[in-house]
């Protein structure tokens, strides 16, 4: 949500701001917008919508001179995209120059005070209000007026900071929303995400909350919110260049898509033993005794909680605990019952998205065991969990998820595989059968890969219907809710999911002559009741298309089918999404959408 890159070195400012920008675009591309010190002071150009029309831009104004400067991808939260509600913001007399991602949630406040100083506003954004704020309190020191300045503001920031007086002087500030900086040959950068640093180094300066970086000429110097100066080392990461590269596909969702199984196999293997034994190692000892434990919460945000959803059923079935999977925007403000005896799994791909991480704080608060499902190391819910087991999929940058939802599910397995493995609510003859499909999950979603011929001709016969309903029981209703979601956010085709017995509770009365029902049938031992669910439907004009296994499909009637690989019924729900995906891919393609950015979205969410 949003992109922040700053750059001061020896090279021209502008081509490494907006080749950082186009690496970070996909974080928000509601407007973008660069400043660079020139000679003559700070040149900012900024532009309403794509990069491509910043560029566009920066081509007729002429492209600023200097090796310092900042830039900003925008995804809206106060002002509505524009010209001039687009970052960097100064102060009005041009001394401080910033870009902001979060929101400053004392903005109106701050803002009136400025104003009845005599302070001209020339945007709706909460973040000129820091701007404006720099500036009054600069004092000639540029750390004390940002020691100053944070200190006054509630809400979350991170922060790219730029002033008149100090040509060779770039700022970050952290709080509650990512920044990373690295130091390279040619230079140094800050970033909100590792994508854009890697082309320049794979030596990464994580920055936590609190935290300031200013780097001049002379080197990096890192301070906390009081200004006093810390120690931090740079970490080499495992990632380069290339893992944020499409590698000839036309959109990164399918080339994410076909990560999975490779995905899948990284992720899994750290978990299972030469012997095919699931082994948690170190990350074992933050569950406790697991014998304490009376009850868990899953709690994440869009298909994070529909992973949460697949990993109740799975986790309820195998350890006999009860489970909720919540929203975490919903669970943080419903005060849940949490106590030393409840289990609170975190699941996020970013491992920063606010409501998430509000969740994980108020969990650790109420003296709840706290274990996330994360995918980037470092990530602020990773660092205060109290056990992590991380996905492996590496750099996701389409913002519909696929692969990263993948590895949430296999990483749900493992923990519930764990869990009845060391409380015996299973036999081991089943545990080791558990383990076997784990070890096989990977060639399995290899093959459900084979659909996509299939899954594009379907899309090519459905794509202009105007709405679309996704039924199943149990774990194919989680996977319902995921795979409605796939199409709503990348095609927009209005789609909802339910539980198939659910329908004719009321939604049923929207079904008519050809309506698009899409029917996930997986889970065999409810297949008869999914297949009454069906025919209720068909019976109304429905058109379905039923996604089943070779086994089950006897037991159905459809229109059209995709059919996946067997597995272990319990693991169903990462097979019958991936001709999903595709299928909502192509619909998307077919109705000529930008499939990597979907309208209004933007990935990693990290504002409330
Ligand atoms: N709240 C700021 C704005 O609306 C920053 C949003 C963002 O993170 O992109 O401009």
């Amino acid at each position: 949500m949003c992109g922040i890159i700053g750059y001061l070195g020896e090279d021209q400012a502008v081509p490494v701001l907006t080749d950082g920008l186009e690496r970070l675009e996909y974080r928000g591309y509601d407007s973008a917008g660069i400043a660079v010190f020139e000679s003559g002071g700070i040149n900012t150009i900024k532009s309403n919508g794509r990069l491509s029309a910043l560029r566009e831009k920066i081509r007729e104004q002429g492209t600023p001179q200097g090796t310092l400067g900042i830039g900003h991808t925008r995804w809206a939260t106060h002002g509505k995209p524009s010209d001039y509600n687009a970052h960097p913001h100064s102060g009005q007399n041009g001394k401080i120059t910033l870009v902001h991602n979060g929101i400053i949630e004392n903005y109106l406040e701050l803002k009136a005070q400025l104003k009845a100083e005599g302070v001209e506003f020339k945007s709706d954004t909460d973040t000129e209000v820091v701007a404006q704020l720099a500036e009054k309190n600069y004092n000639g020191d540029l750390i004390e007026t940002v020691v100053k300045t944070v200190s006054q503001l509630n809400g979350s920031f991170a922060l790219g900071i730029l002033c008149e007086d100090y040509p060779d002087t770039l700022v970050g500030v952290r709080k509650s929303s990512p920044l990373l900086a690295a130091v390279c040959d040619k230079g140094c950068l800050i970033a909100s995400d590792i994508t854009a640093l890697l082309p320049y180094s794979e030596e990464i300066y994580r920055m936590e909350d609190g935290e300031i970086c200013m780097f001049t000429k002379s080197g990096a110097a890192f301070y906390d919110f009081d200004g006093k100066p810390i120690e931090k080392s740079a970490e080499t990461v495992g990632l380069n260049a290339k893992s944020a590269d499409k590698n000839g596909y036309e959109y990164f969702m399918m080339k994410e898509i076909y990560e999975q199984p490779e995905t899948l196999r990284a992720t899994i293997n750290q978990y299972l033993t030469s012997e095919g034994r699931v082994d948690l190692g170190e990350a074992s000892k933050g569950f406790g005794e697991l014998k304490d434990i009376n009850r868990i919460f899953i709690v994440g945000c869009g298909s994070a909680y529909h992973a949460g959803v697949v990993g109740k059923y799975v986790i309820e079935e195998l350890v006999r605990i009860p489970v909720e999977a919540d929203i975490a925007s919903e669970f943080r403000y419903r005060h849940p019952i949490l106590d030393n005896h409840t289990l609170v799994i975190i699941i996020s791909q970013s491992g920063e998205t606010a409501d998430t991480l509000a969740a994980l704080r108020l969990a650790k608060e109420s003296g709840a065991r706290v274990m996330s499902i994360v995918n980037v190391e470092g990530s602020t819910i990773a660092t205060e969990s109290d056990c992590v087991l991380f996905t492996r999929a590496g750099i996701e940058i389409a913002v519909a998820t696929t692969k990263a939802y993948s590895a949430q599910l296999a990483t749900l397995y493992v923990t519930a595989v764990y869990m009845a493995q060391e409380l015996k609510t299973v036999d081991d003859n089943e545990i080791r059968n558990l383990e076997h499909y784990l070890a096989v999950l990977p060639d399995a979603v290899e093959k459900a890969l084979g659909t996509k011929e299939q899954a594009k001709e379907l899309a090519s016969k459905y794509y202009e219907k105007d709405h679309a309903y996704y039924v199943g029981r149990n774990i194919d209703y989680a996977g319902a809710m995921e795979s409605s979601l796939k199409l709503k956010e990348i095609s927009y085709v209005h789609s909802e999911a339910y539980a198939a017995g659910e329908l004719k509770h009321g939604t049923i009365s929207l079904i008519e002559d050809g309506t698009l029902v899409i029917a996930l049938c997986c889970c065999e031992r409810l297949l008869a009741k999914t297949q009454s669910n069906i025919e209720e439907v068909r019976a109304r004009g429905a058109k379905i298309i039923c996604v089943s296994t070779e086994d089950n499909v006897k037991a159905l009637k459809y229109d059209d089918l995709l059919l996946v690989p067997a597995t272990h019924p319990l693991f169903v729900g990462s097979l019958e999404v991936v001709p999903l995906q595709l299928f909502a891919y192509y619909a998307a393609k077919f109705r000529k959408c930008d499939i990597d950015k979907p309208r209004c979205l933007a990935k990693s969410v990290t504002v409330e």
